[in-house]
């Protein structure tokens, strides 16, 4: 997913409220270019947001100590921030690696992988964001979503895809890819141009329809909390 429309900004308002340290740990490390999973020394962070919310993120010890570990997973932060609620409270973590692959989901087990040098890269193009929005869908909405009745109804119902990478593997992506313009039409309607929310309605009035139950204007997007306690340990 690449172009200029900056569907999610860094400048948004964050539901981010703290990171904490839990020291180092055994756990499974799903990695691109390694099939040994399970890793030890892992260092263990837990995010907390203004919503009750909470996500741990797993930074590989390929970074040799804290501070290294504490930067790259501060580098997630603020776009988990920008999550609808809904997302963060069914996330269950983030695996961060040093290197350059993309990232993946995996879906049943509700979590997502990331590789720190290509969060550099997205960070650089403003793409962090939506990588982070799309891997979410994947590992918070997927199941049961992607395989609904419901769901395929409104596909097929439609005239067209979205994207090109939705239209290619449209069982596999085309609900990640879809969400993200629909949370925009819904959420931030000023960022897309006028002929691409009109281009929307009409190739996917069934799947915008769909997604309203989630992301519509009236859908508690946010729900802050009061009274979190210190964020020290
Ligand atoms: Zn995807």
């Amino acid at each position: 997913m690449s172009n200029d429309i900056e569907f999610i900004s860094s400048e948004d308002e964050s539901a981010f409220y703290c990171l904490q340290y839990f020291g180092a740990d055994t756990r499974e490390m799903p990695d691109k270019r390694k099939d040994r999973l399970l890793v030890d020394d892992v260092h263990i962070f837990e995010a907390w947001f203004l919503d009750g919310t909470a996500i741990q993120l797993w930074v590989h010890p390929d970074f040799l100590n804290t501070f290294a570990a504490t930067l790259a997973a501060q580098k997630l932060t603020g776009p988990l921030g920008h999550l609808p609620w809904f997302m963060r409270e069914r996330l269950d973590h983030v695996v961060v690696h040093k290197g350059d692959e993309t990232a993946f989901a995996e879906d049943r087990g509700r979590f997502f992988v990331v590789y720190d040098g290509n969060m550099d890269k997205r960070i650089s193009t403003h793409d962090l964001e939506e990588t982070v929005f799309h891997e979410s869908v994947h590992a918070t909405m997927d199941v049961p979503i992607a395989h609904s009745a419901e769901w395929r109804k409104a596909q097929a119902a439609d005239k067209g895809f979205v994207t090109t990478y939705g239209a290619s593997f449209p069982e596999r992506e085309d609900l990640a890819e879809t969400a993200l313009f629909a949370f925009a039409y819904f959420q931030h309607p000023d960022r897309l141009p006028d002929q691409l929310r009109s281009d929307l309605e009409t190739l996917a009035p069934n799947r915008l329809a769909f997604l309203e139950q989630f992301f519509g204007p009236t859908q508690p997007i946010k729900r802050n909390l009061d009274g979190l306690e210190d964020c020290t340990h």
